[in-house]
């Protein structure tokens, strides 16, 4: 580290050096008249736009919208696209595919997933009408990018039921070889053990790619246990695992869905000073996409302002530098001191039977914290901020969807990918509004 002039004795400072490097080497300079940034799939040489378009916050009833957003990316060179059967209510796969085939299937990819997470889809047969449904859905005879949807939730128990006993993984298998999906892999949140078994079969399956989630807090800190909540792995040991093995890695999470936006005002203070004119989501996007083995990032964008600016961002990627690197990582550092939920608002956990806004409850109550607007018992503002806290609350959660209704019953915890422990998160939500 000396010997490179790296002053402050950290890692990361060193792996800001690895993007720079290899990223020449990823990089390609597009042929048709936009700028964006590609990589290159080792398999088979084709090159996937390193800003992918995840499609799952789409609104289910504006297909004129979602057509325009599509053209747009497509225009500018974006040609990864991310959907699944379950997103958008189990509407998402139509409404991609009704947008992507108005235009030549050669101009995109497409990925989508086998989420078949409901028991009854554990069984082969129905599995494969999961799977053969998306054909119809996408308009597609082949897909491009066919993941595992969500392994390591619940565990190696999981895996087994939804992919191994029955077949469905070997099944899956097959279909690659019979050239109906082009890149297998899976997508990953949970239990560790789940993803390092499927890494270390790597042998028996291949996997093209390894869809993973990445950004700057979650690099060191998404392992750490706090507040209740726990997530098995840092970012920078499932990174630095596929990239070991030899798998490229496509990027979910890479702003922990809007959350980093919320990040406190001293912070945000800082990142402006060194670069004025960037968004935070900028530097989000700068600091995940600057690493080489990434295939894509996926951004989830519904307006049209997001998507020129994740365009612009990626056309062409100005890569991090170290001392980016470490002005982020001292941020990170400082934002894990604050024990926020690390909720990205993915709504797998909606609809509450009980109709908590769980998302919203946990929006509210981390922007709260990252504000310094939470009251803090035995400090001379408690009152006046207890007050503003409740108000605010009151203004901005209906009383249908406020914490105190949880009833404990557990539905949603097997649904949330970062596995957080939610009735324990709302009841401390409950605590601070009771005064407690
Ligand atoms: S545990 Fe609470 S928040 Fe979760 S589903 Fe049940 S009532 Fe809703
Ligand atoms: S609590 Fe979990 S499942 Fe629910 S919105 Fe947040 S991250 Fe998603």
């Amino acid at each position: 580290m000396k010997r490179l002039g790296i002053g402050t004795g950290s890692a990361m400072a060193l792996m800001a050096l690895e993007p720079l490097n290899s990223f020449a080497q990823n990089s390609d300079n597009n042929t048709n008249g936009n700028h964006m940034t590609y990589r290159v799939q080792h398999g088979t040489g084709e090159k996937v736009s390193l800003l992918g378009f995840g499609m799952m916050r789409l609104p289910r009833d504006n297909q004129e919208l979602v057509n325009r957003l599509v053209d747009y990316a497509i225009e500018h060179g974006v040609n990864y696209f991310d959907t699944a059967p379950i997103y958008g209510r189990g509407l998402n796969e139509g409404i991609v595919g009704a947008a992507l085939s108005r235009h030549p299937r050669d101009k995109y990819f497409v990925a989508t997933k086998m989420s078949n997470y409901d028991e009854k889809l554990w069984n082969l047969e129905e599995a494969k009408k999961m799977y053969e449904n998306s054909f119809k859905n996408l308009r597609v005879d082949y897909i491009d990018y066919y993941l595992l949807h969500g392994v390591g939730q619940n565990g190696m128990e999981a895996l087994e039921n939804r992919f191994l006993k029955n077949g469905l993984l070997d099944f899956l298998v097959k279909e690659r070889e019979a050239g109906r999906i082009r890149h297998l892999g899976f997508s990953y949140h949970g239990d560790v053990r789940v993803f390092d078994w499927l890494v270390d079969h790597n042998d028996k399956y291949h996997w093209d790619f390894v869809q993973i989630q990445m950004n700057f807090l979650d690099w060191r800190h998404a392992s750490l246990e706090k507040g209740g909540w726990k997530v098995d792995a840092d970012a920078e040991y499932l990174y630095n695992k596929l990239a070991k093995a030899g798998i490229q890695a496509v990027i979910m999470e890479p702003f922990r869905g809007g959350a980093l936006s919320k990040m406190p005002e001293d912070c945000v203070a800082q990142l402006k000073a060194a670069r004025p004119n960037d968004t935070v989501a900028q530097w989000a996007f700068r600091w995940v996409s600057s690493h080489p083995n990434i295939l894509t990032t996926l951004s989830g964008m519904n307006v049209m302002e997001h998507l020129v600016e994740n365009v612009a961002t990626h056309s062409p990627l100005e890569p991090c530098t170290p001392a980016e690197n470490e002005l982020l990582e001292k941020i990170a550092d400082t934002m894990q001191g604050i024990p926020t939920v690390p909720c990205t608002a993915c709504a797998y956990c909606m609809p509450c039977p009980y109709g908590v806004d769980i998302p919203g409850n946990f929006t509210f109550y981390n922007n709260a914290m990252n504000n310094k607007q939470l009251p803090e018992k035995g400090t001379p503002t408690y009152a006046a901020k207890h007050e503003q806290f409740i108000k605010e609350y009151n203004k901005a959660l209906p009383i249908e969807a406020r914490a105190n209704q949880c009833m404990d019953c557990e539905e949603c915890l097997k649904k949330c990918p970062q596995g957080i422990r939610i009735p324990n998160q709302l009841s401390r939500i409950n605590a601070v509004l009771r005064g407690r």
